[in-house]
């Protein structure tokens, strides 16, 4: 299993530098943690961000790969919570680029002061609930040390990187003499790959961004693909400067009806509320192919049974497999290109050009399903009974999903209650923020929730307006701790489990379940009640005086 092995650090406390006293800290200083720097330290909070990498931007400064590009629109993938920031800030394009997302993040930083309580280059090592004080003792790998009564993780789902082990000790990826590089762990410094041999493992969003990227610069590049991926087109070009003064004339209310879609965006792309069972053949393929047209993740929202009806799902299927078999100059490959499972049940990948780049002379398809991978060796890897050579592998292998950012922290709770036995058979906890045995801690967009289904901005704001207005609700009153009931988490993971299964993505293997990670549990980790859903209950929740949580004076 992928997960980070247990790494115990010393007690924080045992620590020779004394700690320095916060509100709240925070861990990530990515889109979620600027957001809950802003509001928190808006409350009058004493508040710190500690952030793993040298830079703010969380995922767009870690996924610098060639082709990263956001696949939701700009317009919407983007803060909502200042006037001024979304009516001044200007995209170029209708999907931003790593870049200008990266950009964007500094801009945040900057605009709002943020980088006075933010301390880069420091990976939490330790977290532990103290008891006696009841208040959250942190450490980092540089002693650096803190305490705060508030621990807030803004560590995002997707940030831990996967790395498969490929024959394991015998033929383990230190075998490969040549170089090797992860999507999520590219190189800042510029990389030539002119002239080289190039390899990719893994044709998921990344692998589909990175393709057309390294085919351009490779002199041969070799895919191997363990599972085909539906590849919608992005159509992406400048931004439409008529639909973004359209936008901004009433960004607000764009804003707020992208918040009653079931994912956070795509408000102008309503689903027609019809059965694709009951379209004709005609009208379902014109429905197609108008979302084709308009390119991006609206495919899945053309009829409103999709992503829930396996027949109605295995029509937009075959619709996308017609594409493959358009684009794909050779049958063959266009055949292993075409993906078998239902289109949803992983991710859907936006990409540019890709199934086309397979028809490029320097350009090898290789199944490495039938085939799997065996082993690793100095030149290349050993699949299919014959050694594939190259000089550069990129490892498009995604990431330990949801569990496993929380679990390479020395997290504990109560009575030393260690996150990764808590979560040993898949996450349990309350309402995708709160964990039961692990009092004032807060994650931002984890297991539980539906971030995996949401615009991420939209589902950060949501989280950091809930936790903010948490803490001023137990501050009125004089409380200090808030932790999640055992029974309302379990309750919780019910309900996560029954909304699962009437939706398609329990059909394949994929990072919602833990599929991806050899030896994790299979469990489906995000919620699928759709955003809107999702907002109520935890509004209900919050109304109730934060039923299902217990709360200490
Ligand atoms: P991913 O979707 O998990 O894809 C990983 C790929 O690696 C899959 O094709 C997987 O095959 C393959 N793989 C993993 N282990 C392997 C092994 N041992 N042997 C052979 N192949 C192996 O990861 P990702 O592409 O990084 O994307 C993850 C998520 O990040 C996306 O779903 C999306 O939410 C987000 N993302 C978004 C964007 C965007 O906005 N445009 C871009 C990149 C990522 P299997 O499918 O068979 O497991």
């Amino acid at each position: 299993m992928m997960t980070a092995s247990r790494q115990d650090q010393p007690p924080p406390e045992d620590r020779a530098a004394p700690a320095q006293a916060f509100d709240v800290l925070i861990v990530g200083a990515g889109f979620g943690g600027l957001y809950a720097l802003y509001k928190l330290r808006g409350m009058g909070l004493e508040v710190l961000a500690l952030e793993a990498a040298e830079s703010v931007g969380g995922t767009w400064w870690v996924n610098r790969y060639p082709g990263a590009r956001v696949d939701i629109q700009s317009l919407e993938y983007s803060y909502s919570f200042s006037e001024d920031l979304q009516q001044d800030w200007r995209w170029t394009e209708r999907y931003a680029a790593q870049p200008e997302l990266l950009r964007y993040a500094n801009h945040v930083a900057d605009r709002f002061d943020l980088r006075r309580d933010i301390r880069l280059n420091t990976r939490v090592g330790a977290a532990h609930f103290d008891e006696v004080a009841r208040r959250w003792r942190v450490s980092s790998a540089d002693g650096g040390r803190w305490t705060a009564r508030f621990l807030v993780l803004a560590i995002g789902p997707l940030s831990s990187p996967n790395l498969p082990a490929f024959g394991g000790a015998e033929g383990g990826i230190e075998r490969f003499a040549g170089q090797v590089l992860h999507s999520a762990a590219w190189p800042n410094e510029p990389l030539e790959l002119r002239g080289r041999d190039v390899a990719v493992i893994g044709t998921g969003s990344s692998g589909v961004q990175l393709i057309p990227n390294l085919a351009d610069q490779a002199s041969a590049l070799t895919v191997f693909q363990r599972t085909a991926a539906y590849v919608v087109p992005a159509h992406n070009g400048p931004l439409d400067v008529a639909w973004e003064a359209r936008i901004k004339a009433d960004y607000a209310g764009f804003r707020a009806r992208n918040r009653n879609t079931y994912s956070g965006f795509g408000s102008e792309l309503t689903p027609r509320p019809i059965s694709a069972l009951d379209a004709t053949a005609e009208e379902r393929e014109a429905a197609f192919e108008e979302r084709w047209r308009v390119g991006g993740l609206g495919l899945l929202s053309a009829f409103r049974d999709l992503l829930t009806n396996p027949r109605a799902n295995e029509l937009a299927a075959g619709f996308v497999r017609g594409k493959i078999r358009q684009a794909v100059r050779d049958p063959a490959t266009a055949e292993l290109l075409c993906p078998r499972h239902p289109i949803g049940c992983k991710r859907l990948c936006v990409g540019t050009g890709y199934y086309e780049t397979f028809n490029r002379p320097n350009v090898v398809l290789v199944d490495v399903h039938a085939h799997p991978i065996a082993a690793m060796t100095p030149a290349g890897l050993v699949a299919g009974g014959r050694e594939h050579r190259f000089d550069t592998l990129v490892l498009a292998t995604g990431f330990d999903a949801f569990t496993g950012p929380a679990m390479r922290i020395d997290l504990r709770g109560r009575g030393g209650l260690h996150i990764q036995d808590k979560w040993r058979g898949g996450p349990l906890n309350y309402l995708g923020l709160a964990v039961a045995g692990f009092p004032n801690l807060f994650y931002i967009a984890g297991p539980g929730s539906t971030s995996a289904f949401t615009n991420f901005f939209v589902m950060v704001e949501h989280h950091v307006d809930w936790v903010a207005d948490c803490l001023a609700w137990l501050d009125a009153r004089g409380h200090t701790t808030i932790e999640a009931s055992t029974e309302a988490e379990s309750d919780w993971v019910t309900f996560v489990n029954a909304t699962a299964e009437k939706t398609v993505y329990l059909g394949c293997k994929s990072w919602y379940v833990g599929d991806n990670v050899p030896g994790k549990p299979h469990v489906f980790m995000p919620l699928a009640c759709g955003f809107p859903a999702y907002a109520k209950r935890c509004a209900a929740v919050a109304n109730s005086g934060y039923e299902g949580f217990i709360i200490e004076a």
